[in-house]
């Protein structure tokens, strides 16, 4: 079993976990092979085990789902020249994805690198699976661009965007930090001026990391105002501002541009449209 889980990967799946905004189908996209590996792998541990403090990593369960042995973890065999998931396979997804979970409360199933090993075909065949799961599972599909998987695929998926080693980009971190201060300042203008350099063009790379910082200091300030503590200064800030469904709103708004930022939209209509998003949310209660 090799397996390990940088802090940073661990914290940023701990906030979506304990906000209880995991969906049926999960989107893990990471540069880093391993990275996006092992998150999958924690995610599958999480749903299998059945102890108090999810996943305990400890506990039998625990351990079958890092080393895909579990009886309700469910890794598609690949075919082929190019070990990809045939048609036939994908029927045999379908069969599977009825069966009741045996251990454990969810079945999973496991997509590692889906951008190469689910080709478009195949994908479509899946897409029904994917809108209206049966109850009690789980799909995580990971890939290195969640851009290489078909957008009907993408819009029925959460997606988690995890850094490999790397670290965070310091362009994202300070113009996260600058969207917050925008957020909690008491005039609009700071806002619009702290998400101008996601206008530009060149800077459409970093839009998606850029989101990510203020998505995991949103979900510490959603997790701070339901109990847990945290030390995150702009989660703080954020805790003073907002209430939960304000947080819980620009949650979904931030996602949904994650998600737009993705397609060929105009970056300055893209910022636009968020900076009157979050406008909504802070100024006209
Ligand atoms: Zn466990």
């Amino acid at each position: 079993m090799d397996f390990s889980i940088s802090e940073n990967t661990k914290n940023t799946l701990l906030a979506v976990l304990q906000s209880g905004r995991l969906a049926h189908t999960v989107i893990i996209e990471s540069d880093d092979e391993k990275t996006r590996r092992d998150a999958a792998l924690f995610l599958c541990a999480y749903a299998v085990c059945r102890e108090d403090h999810r996943p305990c990593m400890r506990c039998a369960a625990c351990h079958k789902a890092l080393s895909l042995i579990h009886p309700d973890v469910y890794v598609p065999e690949l075919s082929g020249k190019l070990r990809q998931i045939n048609m036939e396979t994908s029927r045999e997804i379908g069969r599977q994805a009825s069966i009741i979970p045996n251990e454990a409360n969810t079945r999973v199933f496991l997509f590692f690198d889906a951008d190469k090993t689910i080709p478009p075909i195949t994908q479509n065949a899946m897409l029904k699976l994917i809108e209206e799961p049966p109850q009690s599972i789980l799909f995580v599909f990971t890939v290195k661009k969640s851009s290489a998987l078909l957008s009907t695929v993408r819009s029925r998926a959460q997606l988690i965007t995890l850094k490999g080693e790397e670290g965070v980009d310091d362009f994202a971190r300070q113009t996260a930090d600058e969207i917050i201060q925008g957020i909690v300042s008491l005039y609009e203008a700071d806002l619009l001026k702290a998400l101008t350099p996601l206008s530009v063009k060149d800077n459409k790379e970093k839009f998606a990391p850029t989101m990510l910082c203020l998505t995991e200091s949103l979900r510490l300030a959603l997790g701070f105002l339901c109990g847990v503590d945290t030390e995150d200064e702009n989660a703080l800030l954020l805790s003073k501002k907002l209430q939960k469904d304000e947080i819980l709103k620009m949650l979904e708004i931030t996602d949904d541009a994650v998600r737009k930022s993705q397609t060929n939209i105009n970056m300055t209509l893209l910022t636009t449209w968020l900076s009157s998003q979050y406008r909504r949310i802070l100024w006209q209660k």
